[in-house]
């Protein structure tokens, strides 16, 4: 069924959480067996309030998380929705994750509502860098200011012009495919049900369930997304 609404939609988005890189070997947030939350506490470690009063943990955390990401690369999943983009078939990868896999599986037109794990920018003059250095333990800019992830902590606001751009791209779709997100993140769990407002019809595929369950057209909880794409790909 996936293949022939990928065939017939005129815009098909294509929404992706950290469950879509957990089969490159980077753990999720909030899978039960193996999420990086069972054992910490996001509000102590992703926040502002732990980068301004928590900074040895807030710093120990993003050197665990960029090293990690460091040693990981996209999966056939990722080159797959990069083939899918040039050949048409999707029209837009929104994304939650912070790992720019799908840019390096060579996907364009990617917006990331969470920013990325591979630079560093200084709080005091933006001034960016490469996320390197922080497994260099190098955490402060040539200004003197504290180098953080160029990432959306809690307690932070989405980038304007990204979530304006998934709203719109959220307006057009006719096909919006969730892939390996908990959907519990707001506001970016606002864009799905924008779509299917809006008439798209929603596809979500993630290995537990989710929130926005009842609004799908289409769910599959038993499949692993880089299997599931293979053999969807298969068939186009
Ligand atoms: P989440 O951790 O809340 O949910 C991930 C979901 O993916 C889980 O419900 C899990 O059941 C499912 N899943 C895991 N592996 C799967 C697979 N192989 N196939 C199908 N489903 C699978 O993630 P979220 O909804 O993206 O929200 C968490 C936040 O975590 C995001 O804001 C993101 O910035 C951040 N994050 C990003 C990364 C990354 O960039 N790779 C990693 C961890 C967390």
């Amino acid at each position: 069924m996936l293949e022939r609404w990928l065939k017939e939609s005129s815009y098909t988005v294509v929404f992706t959480g950290a469950g879509m890189s957990t089969e490159s070997g980077l753990p999720d947030f909030r899978s039960t067996k193996s999420g990086l939350w069972r054992t910490k506490n996001p509000q102590q470690l992703a926040s502002t309030y732990a980068m301004q009063h928590n900074r040895d943990e807030f710093i120990a955390f993003y050197q665990y998380r960029i090293r990690t990401l460091l040693e990981c690369q996209p999966h056939i999943g990722h080159t797959i929705l990069a083939n899918w983009q040039t050949r048409g078939l999707i029209h837009q990868i929104i994304t939650q994750n912070v790992d720019s896999f799908h840019q390096q599986a060579g996907s364009t037109n990617v917006i990331e509502l969470h920013g990325t794990l591979r630079t560093v920018h200084c709080s005091r003059c933006r001034q960016t860098y490469d996320a390197k250095r922080y497994v260099e333990e190098q955490f402060t800019c040539t200004c003197g200011g504290f180098l953080r992830p160029s990432v959306v902590l809690f307690g932070e606001s989405l980038p304007y012009d990204a979530f304006e751009q998934a709203w719109t791209a959220a307006e057009r779709a006719d096909l919006w495919i969730v892939l390996g997100s908990s959907l519990q993140v707001s506001p970016a769990n606002e864009l799905p049900v924008a779509a299917k407002r809006g008439g798209a019809k929603l596809v979500i595929v993630n290995m537990e369930p989710t929130p926005l369950d009842d609004w799908a057209d289409l769910l599959i909880h038993d499949r692993k997304i880089g299997e599931m794409l293979q053999e969807i790909d298969e068939l186009l």
